[in-house]
């Protein structure tokens, strides 16, 4: 089939650009085009796995041996109609903020920063500074396991944090309604969000974001510095020294590398604080 390409290196399909390779990938830009490639697969028999923009995964670097379908192309429009937009799931979420923003609406700006797709963040309910993504969500067209296309209201998905009933299917779009306000001020406090997230994350190095979620009445980044981890190093997988949650990719590590420093740092915190941490990373293929 003409739209999935062999054997291919996943790394310049992630944010970590570390290793593994895709037996098949395909990377759909409608909906039709998807249909065709779950299809195809379904003939084929083959298993799958979805990336959006590959911002929370890490792949091992194996073979996956089966089909790996990025969405990051998908559905790349954005539509609206007064306090309504629709947008596509390939967008990127600062796309959408920036968008949002210009046009006067309110609701999404504390996400801008974050570094997915719009349905790729739905899925994992994204959030930063006290906003989650399902906050302003009023609906998402999905595609079911059958193939159906479903408009799911946001009283049929269940939230939590960093996570959401949407696993399973596939977010096509996805409904938000907004308030009004003055463009000129959400400028200023997209801007004054983006330079909270340089002040405090890595965000010129490859990485996952957070490695693990928050536990309850604490913070995993404080938990891992004071166990003495910051700047510990496997390979060129590094502790990051600006924000102890962030696991950074210096230059060439192996997806190994991330792994093995990923359950260092989760053994270390819980032999020594008794808390087990949970990963917010995605691990594919382990
Ligand atoms: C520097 C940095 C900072 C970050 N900061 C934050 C932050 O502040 N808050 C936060 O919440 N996250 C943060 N993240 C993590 C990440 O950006 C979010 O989780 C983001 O929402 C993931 O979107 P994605 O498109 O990259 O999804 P991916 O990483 O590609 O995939 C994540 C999951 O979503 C699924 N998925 C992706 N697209 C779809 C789709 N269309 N339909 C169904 N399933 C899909 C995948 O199968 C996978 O299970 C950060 C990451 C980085 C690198």
């Amino acid at each position: 089939m003409k739209l999935i390409s062999e054997n291919v290196f996943l790394k310049d399909y992630y944010f970590y650009r570390a290793g593994g390779t895709a037996r098949y990938l395909a990377c759909p830009e409608t909906a039709q085009e998807l249909s065709g490639i779950l299809e195809w697969r379904r003939k084929k028999g083959v298993s799958y796995t979805l990336i959006g923009a590959g911002s929370n995964v890490l792949f091992s670097d194996d073979l996956f041996d089966g089909l790996v379908i990025v969405l990051a192309g998908l559905n790349r429009w954005i539509v609206r109609s007064r306090q309504r937009v629709i947008c596509g799931a390939g967008v990127p979420l600062h796309c959408l903020i920036e968008f949002t923003a210009l046009s006067g609406l309110a609701g999404l700006e504390n996400l801008y920063g974050i570094p997915g797709s719009t349905g790729g963040s739905c899925l994992m309910n994204a959030g930063a500074f006290g906003s989650d993504i399902s906050d302003n969500l009023e609906k998402v067209e999905v595609l079911d396991s059958e193939g159906r296309v479903l408009t799911l209201s946001r009283g049929e998905i269940e939230f939590g944090y960093r996570k959401s009933s949407l696993d399973g299917y596939i977010v096509l779009s996805a409904e938000f309604l907004l308030k009004y306000a003055d463009p000129l001020s959400l400028k200023k406090k997209i801007d004054l969000t983006a330079s909270k997230r340089d002040e405090k994350q890595p965000v010129e190095s490859c990485s996952c974001g957070s490695v693990f979620k928050r536990p309850e009445n604490n913070y995993a980044g404080t938990l891992i510095e004071s166990c003495g981890l910051k700047g510990l190093r496997i390979g060129d997988a590094e502790v990051s020294e600006k924000h102890a949650n962030f696991i950074v990719n210096k230059g060439n590590a192996t997806s190994l590398d991330i792994y093995r420093l990923i359950k260092y740092v989760k053994d270390t915190v819980y032999n020594q604080k008794g808390i087990l941490l949970e990963e917010e990373v995605k691990l594919i293929n382990f």
